[in-house]
């Protein structure tokens, strides 16, 4: 297994890619802390890792709320002693609008929630990781953190500053042996896409050269591998994984 005793916590872990992400983890030996705003969800996913013999807890965190991703680090040290592995992946579609026309409260709620939780994450979880002998994070960006994405202005912005964070604190704390990378899925078949019109779904298939979209497990393996002893020499990096999207 390749990360047998390791201890991680995946933020919005109840569905998609996080979904995936926590049962990989812990197919590779690690303790998961599975978090999430929706409990129920959440919770499916421990009773998944626990039926395949893995072991995991749920943890209920808003990434909006730095309390609660505070509270997500202690409530995972309490439980297994120790934090290896972050992943913050939480984040939501948003509302689409043209840039002059999205409303304030839009634009705050996606930038809380992609990039302010995506903060949170990186400044507990660091600060954890220094206690412990140091760590990977990967933080769940987007192809939308090198392009453009019309109507989606704050999705846009907030994935872009994913790797302004992500090479930071890479830089910061790359001699105290934390390693913080993220990665960039183009489209990827999760719930997150069910939001949108079978005509747009169609328009986002044909911007992938493959000729389909990706899967959560696809990503999985890459968050996987970053979060591994095999690259330990990857640090303030990203990732495509986009099925060409990004290369046209
Ligand atoms: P999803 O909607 O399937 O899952 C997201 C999960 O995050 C849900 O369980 C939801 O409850 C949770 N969540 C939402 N807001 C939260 C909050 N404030 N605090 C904690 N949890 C919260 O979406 P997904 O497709 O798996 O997306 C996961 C990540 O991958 C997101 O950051 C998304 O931007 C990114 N991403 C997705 C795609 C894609 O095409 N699906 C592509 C690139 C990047």
């Amino acid at each position: 297994s390749k990360l047998q005793d390791k201890v991680a916590y995946v933020t919005g872990a109840g569905s998609g890619i996080g979904k995936a992400i926590a049962m990989l983890y812990a197919q590779e030996g690690a303790k998961v802390v599975v978090s999430d705003i929706n409990e129920p969800h959440g919770n499916e996913v421990v009773e998944l890792i626990k039926k395949e013999g893995g072991d995991a807890i749920f943890v209920k965190a808003d990434t909006a709320s730095a309390e609660d991703v505070e509270r997500l680090v202690t409530r995972t040290v309490e439980q297994y002693g120790r934090l290896d592995i972050a992943c913050n992946n939480a984040g939501i579609g948003g509302t689409q609008a043209m840039g002059a026309d999205v409303s304030i409260e839009d634009w705050k709620t996606i930038i809380d929630i992609n990039l302010n939780g995506v903060f949170y994450g990186c400044k507990y979880a660091t600060q954890q990781m220094l206690k412990n002998g140091g760590g990977a994070i990967v933080n769940m960006g987007s192809i939308h953190s090198i392009t453009a994405v019309p109507a989606s202005v704050g999705y846009a912005t907030a994935k872009h500053a994913v790797l302004g964070l992500t090479r930071n604190f890479g830089v910061e704390y790359a001699s105290q042996n934390i390693r913080v990378n993220a990665i960039g899925p183009g489209y990827i078949d999760t719930p997150l896409l069910d939001l949108l019109p079978a005509e747009q779904k169609d328009a986002l298939i044909a911007k992938h050269p493959i000729g389909r979209l990706g899967k959560a497990e696809e990503v999985a393996n890459l968050a996987l591998f970053l979060s591994t002893d095999e690259a330990t020499f990857i640090n303030g990096s990203y990732y495509n994984i986009d099925g060409g999207y990004t290369a046209v």
